[in-house]
């Protein structure tokens, strides 16, 4: 006892006053790489041009996913296939990086990796993940996800784009909603009713080349302004048999694909509230207002240690579910308290700090405004808090309040 208390005598100082609790200590040197490495090319890469894409509403995605698939961060946490094969916690330490820069740069990877390539990598047949996965890891194809439709969001099992059996083809018909990546993307995963008799809800791999598919590009956002979001329209899309993802049936398939996708977003919000929390730190130490700094009135002090201690109880959240991953697996339930909990305390962290810059938060020279306009989309896309919040009272109940 007397020997452990000498040996932490003088416990050391994280690098970074945001680091209050010392993550840090219980990361491996391998993580901490692999986040470095992450933050330099957002750094370089992305920062320098965020302001102007958001603002255009527009970003070069395809030269973005050259980037990332020379960095092995599609599909990063996938095994073979040019995949990088790396644990969940280097996937969710990525992904904070990429949304500390934006959310919808870390769309673009989560879309990628965790819908499209993953619903391949699981679902697919060994061709399949020949023609798509080495090429969507190295970033030269682009994949999207198609589940949500403009009547069916909350509740994809009434949805009404249909599969239809034509000789040994299948012939796809409806529209979707809301899908990342849709216009630039060179394959679709698109799910879709192929009636009973065919086992329900199946998915599709879709080539977008395929006569009948279009995807017009979704205009006028507020919100995830960087990210490319469109409309999916399959006007009878032929396909051959093999088009159909073979190794699951029903809504499990998209729901578990989502759940993967979730849990990279669990991470990546903390990154968009670490960024505008230190924004605000910054600022607030800086700023002079009644002849001394912001950062020296209690009433600041006391919002800096409320968003900061949020801010390390969500990494903590996530670290332990990310471990939990890497060795049993996670549960539904606990993907669903990682998303409720990290993405509403973010958009929490960034609306506050955006009161300590005044004037200044509202202004696109500082991250705040754009990163919280951003977790407007994060809190709704992959279910919504609400649905998340429902998922968590039917694991506490065992009542589903779905319906
Ligand atoms: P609705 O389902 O209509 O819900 C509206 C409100 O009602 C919400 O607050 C919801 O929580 C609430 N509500 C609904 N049902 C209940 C209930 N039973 N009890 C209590 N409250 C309820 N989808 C894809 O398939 N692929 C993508 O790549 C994709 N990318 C997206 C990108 C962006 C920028 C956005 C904004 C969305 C994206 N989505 C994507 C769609 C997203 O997943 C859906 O928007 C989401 O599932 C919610 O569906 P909805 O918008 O139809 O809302």
């Amino acid at each position: 006892m007397m020997a452990s208390m000498s040996a932490h005598a003088t416990p050391p100082r994280p690098s970074s006053p945001l680091d209050i609790v010392h993550l840090d200590a219980v990361l491996t040197d391998e993580e901490k790489a692999i986040r470095d490495t992450v933050r330099r090319v957002c750094d370089d890469v992305v920062e320098p041009n965020i302001v102007q894409w958001y603002e255009s509403g527009d970003l070069p995605a395809r030269e973005l996913a050259r980037e990332f698939g020379a960095l092995g961060l599609l599909g990063m946490h996938l095994e073979g296939y040019g995949c990088a094969g790396m644990s969940a916690v280097d996937y969710g330490l990525a992904c904070v990086e990429l949304e500390a820069s934006d959310s919808g740069i870390r769309s673009l990877v989560s879309v990628q990796g965790s819908l499209a390539m993953f619903a391949i990598w699981r679902f697919g047949t060994e061709e399949h993940k020949q023609e798509w996965l080495p090429r969507m890891a190295a970033g030269e194809a682009i994949g999207c996800f198609g589940l949500t439709e403009p009547d069916h969001g909350s509740d994809p099992s009434s949805m009404r784009t249909r599969a239809r059996r034509d000789g040994t083809d299948w012939v796809l018909t409806g529209r979707k909603m809301w899908i990342t990546n849709g216009s630039i993307a060179d394959v679709a995963v698109v799910w879709a009713n192929a009636g009973e008799e065919n086992g329900g809800i199946r998915g599709f791999v879709v080539p977008t080349s395929t006569p009948g598919f279009s995807a017009p590009k979704i205009s006028h956002k507020l919100s995830l302004r960087a990210s490319v979001t469109s409309e999916l329209v399959l006007d009878e899309v032929r396909l051959p048999a093999e088009a159909i993802l073979p190794e699951v049936t029903g809504l499990k398939g998209p729901l578990s694909c989502l759940s993967e996708a979730r849990y990279g977003i669990l991470w990546g919000a903390l990154g968009a509230a670490r960024s505008s929390l230190e924004t605000a730190r910054r600022y607030t130490t800086e700023r002079t207002q009644f002849g001394k700094p912001l950062a020296a009135f209690q009433l600041t002090q006391a919002k800096l240690a409320h968003m900061s201690t949020e801010l390390q109880l969500g990494l903590l959240l996530a670290l332990h579910l990310g471990r939990l991953k890497d060795s049993v697996g996670l549960r539904p339930e606990q993907v669903s308290v990682g998303k409720y909990n990290n993405v509403t305390k973010s958009i929490e962290i960034c609306r506050t700090s955006r009161t300590l810059l005044g004037a200044n938060g509202i202004s696109g020279e500082f991250p705040i405004m754009r990163h919280a306009n951003n977790l407007e989309s994060v809190l709704t896309y992959e279910g919504t808090a609400e649905m998340h919040a429902l998922v968590i009272g039917q694991a506490l109940t065992g009542v589903q309040a779905f319906r």
